[in-house]
């Protein structure tokens, strides 16, 4: 009945970082097809990190490694956002 479940904790860190992006970039697109583009852009170059999704343990594992992952989520996010903003797909 426990089905086993997982979660890429970098993706998580990625759509948080994306997130914060719109926020300051407002020249950045919004549209579906950009956000997938720089989503599948950054998580391409980063290793994946899962975890059991038990929420507890996401949590305290986010926050141990979350400033250690985040420069380097950062470096990744901005070269696909300048990628998808030289040539957007839309
Ligand atoms: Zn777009």
């Amino acid at each position: 009945m426990d089905q086993a479940k997982y979660v890429n904790y970098i993706e998580k860190i990625v759509r948080e970082e994306l997130d914060n992006s719109y926020k300051r970039d407002k020249d950045l697109c919004t549209c579906d097809r950009c956000f997938q583009d720089i989503m599948t852009l950054t998580l391409n170059h980063l290793p994946p990190k899962y975890v059991a999704s038990n929420i507890g343990h996401i949590m305290t594992m986010y926050n141990l490694t979350k400033d250690q992952l985040h420069a380097q989520v950062m470096v990744e996010l901005l070269k696909a956002i300048e990628q998808v903003k030289r040539s957007p797909r839309h």
